[in-house]
């Protein structure tokens, strides 16, 4: 119905999309958010650049959410990636596309992307009010209204809960939609980090701190030696562990406070073979030197102390008298180079928040709860949660889109 009150509760990207679109359908919006300012995360994305999204194909897309994927696919039909880039392009942005599809504000300001979104809600005449929602209300199983901090009740016949997840609290997004939505009896999945580094329990980590490795290879086994993350691209050492694009992803598929080993192989591209007759060339070249002078044609500085302590070869001894078995447990080193993880980094410091209102009581088309009329979902307080490369955002703009357009 025309004019019929809508509140969005939360103004990251899937709140401001979800407002938008629904002022765009006629309805009487009011988006409520805490913070002083809208999209506050927004503004820390990628870097400060905001990776808005990527523009792979459908298929691409849900292949990039390892988590609900599939439940996305009705909401990526209606609001695809190619949707989202004339949207934002009508509303004065410039987009790039760099490496892996990734897509940027062509000025690498994510300052862009909050303006280009602030214009839609003024467009389509939303009424933005700073408020802390405490309570959704709900009167014979469907929406009434929302309760502000302030006492103040905000009457509605629908209600979008847009309140992010619970990583980077100090952004606003500490977890207010995964208590409003339980208390109508929604199932919150568990809530653990994703897209979060990886602590280690090897202590010569903190000698590696700052070093960024390029086109490596991991390996992520269980504790049984099942293996369950396999990867190639770019990490770095933190001084507690392991960091960067690869490790990201892979903490999708861990547990927290369990066990895991990580083989990095050093050079992918080398066969075992390769890199041994690589490494005859490299001894004949530094005959004379000792060991631990030998390695600096193939390894970044920082490594060489630790890969030599790790070999079984003395650091003294001069390089013509290497043995072949010697060699041979390098290559073995640098093909596999063994960490083990002990732990994920917090919640707090993720970049997203894997679980959340479980998809089995939100319907894919419409974003609408099953249990609650009137009420629905968008964004990362749903149990879904992609890798990097800009599919976060997408989910966050996909739903916000669909939940908007529904109301
Ligand atoms: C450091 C960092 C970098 C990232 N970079 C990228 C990237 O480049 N590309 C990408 O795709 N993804 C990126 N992400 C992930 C992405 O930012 C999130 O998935 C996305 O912001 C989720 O959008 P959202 O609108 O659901 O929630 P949020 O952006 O978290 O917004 C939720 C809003 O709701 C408000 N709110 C919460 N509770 C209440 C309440 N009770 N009342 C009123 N308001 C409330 C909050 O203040 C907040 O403004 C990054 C995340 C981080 C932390």
């Amino acid at each position: 119905m025309a004019g019929e009150q809508v509140i969005v509760i939360g103004g990251g990207p899937a709140g401001m999309m979800a407002a938008g679109s629904a002022g765009r359908r006629g309805r009487a919006v009011t988006l409520v958010e805490k913070n002083e300012r809208l999209g506050k995360k927004l503004l820390i994305t990628g870097k400060g650049r905001c990776n808005v999204t990527n523009i792979t194909d459908l298929d691409g897309l849900i292949a990039n959410i390892p988590v609900n994927g599939k439940f996305l696919y009705s909401a990526f039909t209606q609001f695809s990636n190619q949707d989202l880039l004339a949207l934002l392009q009508r509303l004065g942005l410039k987009t790039k596309v760099e490496r892996g599809g990734r897509v940027f504000p062509a000025s690498d300001r994510s300052m862009d992307v909050v303006r280009a979104l602030e214009k839609y809600l003024n467009e389509n005449r939303v009424r933005v009010i700073q408020g802390e929602v405490t309570k959704v209300l709900v009167d014979a199983g469907a929406v009434s209204g929302v309760k502000l901090k302030n006492g103040d009740i905000l009457p509605a016949a629908k209600v979008i809960i847009a309140t992010g997840g619970c990583s980077y609290p100090l952004t606003g997004s500490t977890g207010d939609g995964y208590r409003l939505a339980a208390e109508h009896g929604h199932t919150i999945t568990p809530l653990q980090p994703a897209l979060v580094p990886l602590e280690v329990r090897e202590d010569w980590i903190h000698e590696l701190q700052g070093l960024t490795l390029k086109n490596v290879a991991i390996k992520l086994f269980s504790h049984e030696g099942r293996r369950v993350y396999s990867a190639f691209g770019e990490m770095l050492f933190t001084h507690f562990g392991v960091s960067g694009p690869i490790i990201l992803s892979a903490s999708t598929h861990l547990r927290p406070a369990t066990p895991y080993r990580l083989l990095i192989d050093l050079k992918p591209a080398l066969t075992p073979e390769q890199l041994d007759a690589r490494l005859q060339r490299d001894f004949q070249k530094y005959a004379k030197k000792i060991f631990a002078n030998a390695l600096d044609d193939l390894l970044p500085r920082k490594l060489i102390p630790i890969v030599v302590r790790l070999s079984a070869i003395p650091p003294e001894k001069q390089v013509s008298h290497i043995t072949k078995e010697e060699r041979g447990g390098l290559v073995t080193l640098l093909k596999g180079l063994a960490l083990e993880i002990t732990d994920l980094r917090p919640l707090s410091e993720a970049i997203v928040t894997a679980g959340g209102v479980s998809v089995k009581e939100i319907k894919p088309s419409t974003m609408e709860s099953k249990l609650v009329q009137g009420l629905f979902f968008a964004g990362e307080v749903i149990d879904a949660n992609a890798y990097t490369g800009g599919y976060n955002l997408q989910i966050a703009f996909s739903t916000g889109y669909v939940a908007g357009s529904s109301c």
